[in-house]
């Protein structure tokens, strides 16, 4: 098992990695229970394949369990279920004192995270992420929230959780779609900070989706650690944790395009985000060329979506995907903020990006569509 600290003063906690995690749950969970009760809350997926295996180790450390299977998928990130699952804690006379364990993707950990944030105004909670995009990202760092009809996680609180427990066993019974979503966010710690790390993907990233849970546990580790860094120094997001939004901004006008449905899942928007963000940097003339093509090639290689045209469907023109990206939560002052690359590995927050060199971007890339 690998550890990674989140260091945060008094709110530091420790991300622990390795397989069998889930099988070890009571024994890593109990020296913070003041009783031994949890409420678990989890989706209806993940209920199935990982709900037994975490109560029964809970329960071996003389752990009571109620548990809660929400549906599955980004719909449930909603008020509706917001309410729901508080109100279940509240019945379920979770206290102050108590622990909100949230077991599955990052749909279920921010939805249980922003719950326990505002839960008797906060409990604690333990992120058992069981998505590569949870491991690697939304289980570490404390944001939580929902979506609204005005946006995605529009509504939220920062919450860090007490512990987080990535079992990348749990990752063999994902499908292989979605270990790639993840896959895309693994690619993005890479080309954000270091090019070492890119490198070994490039050799190493077909074995890591074959399931060889070596290489996958230091793939987990390695995102784990940057993140931690990076959340670690900016808690809030006032400088560099903007860089872990390498490819989000043409992420999320693409997420929005295709009204968040399964045409696009949220990382191979940023797969394809990373490589747009690589495109524009090079025709800035910030990095060569080459720089965005191995991106691109490393995507492919992995049999990853890499451009606009591996979204099935239409997608709206250059101006409309550029007001899409305006409205953004990231724009400071209604400007346009990117985060580019000076070469893999060397990302930073641009401001004041060229509206023509980002829809000329974009019009290339859609007329690679026809
Ligand atoms: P998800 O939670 O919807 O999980 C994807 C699918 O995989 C679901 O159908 C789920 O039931 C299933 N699943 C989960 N674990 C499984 C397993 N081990 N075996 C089989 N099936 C399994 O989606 P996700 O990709 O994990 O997370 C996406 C969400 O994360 C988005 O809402 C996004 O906004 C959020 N996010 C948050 C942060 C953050 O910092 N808080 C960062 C990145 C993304």
């Amino acid at each position: 098992m690998n550890r990674v600290a989140v260091e945060l003063g008094e709110r530091s906690y420790e991300v622990r990695i390795g397989p069998g995690l889930i099988a070890r749950a009571g024994v890593e969970i109990a020296p913070l229970l003041r009783r031994k009760r949890v409420a678990v809350v989890t989706d209806e997926t993940v209920a199935v394949a990982h709900l037994p295996g975490l109560t029964a180790a809970l329960e071996a450390e003389g752990i009571a369990v109620a548990a809660l299977a929400l549906p599955a998928g980004e719909a449930t990130k909603s008020w509706e279920h917001l309410a729901r699952c508080t109100e279940w804690l509240l019945d379920q006379k979770v206290e102050r004192r108590d622990v909100v364990l949230a077991l599955g993707g990052g749909v279920i950990g921010d939805l249980v995270g922003f719950s326990a944030a505002i839960l008797r105004r906060g409990v604690r909670f333990v992120q058992l992420p069981t998505t590569l995009l949870a491991q690697v990202d939304s289980s570490v760092g404390g944001k939580t929230g929902i979506n609204t009809a005005q946006g995605k996680n529009l509504v939220g609180a920062f919450h860090q959780p007490s512990l987080v427990l990535a079992d990348i066993g749990v990752l063999r019974t994902l499908s292989t779609r979605d270990f790639l979503s993840g896959y895309g966010e693994v690619v993005k710690y890479g080309l954000l900070g270091d090019a070492a790390f890119f490198d070994w993907l490039e050799r190493e990233g077909p074995a890591l989706k074959a399931g060889d849970e070596v290489a996958r546990l230091r793939a987990v580790t390695r995102s784990v650690e940057m993140k931690a860094g990076i959340v670690s120094r900016d808690e809030t997001e006032e400088g560099e944790r903007a860089l872990l939004n390498l490819g989000h901004t043409f992420c999320h006008a693409l997420e929005k395009a295709t009204g968040y449905s399964d045409r696009l899942l949220h990382g191979e928007g940023v797969a394809i985000g990373c490589a747009l963000a690589f495109e524009l940097s090079s025709r800035l003339g910030l990095c060569s060329q080459e720089e965005p093509s191995r991106v691109r090639a490393h995507l492919a290689a992995m049999g990853m979506k890499v451009d606009l045209a591996d979204i099935p469907g239409d997608l709206p023109g250059s101006e409309a995907l550029i007001a899409l990206m305006g409205q953004d939560k990231k724009v400071v002052d209604g400007r346009l903020r990117f985060i580019l690359a000076r070469g893999i590995g060397q990302a930073y927050v641009a401001e004041d990006v060229p509206g023509d060199k980002v829809r000329a971007v974009l019009e290339d890339a859609l007329a690679r569509r026809r």
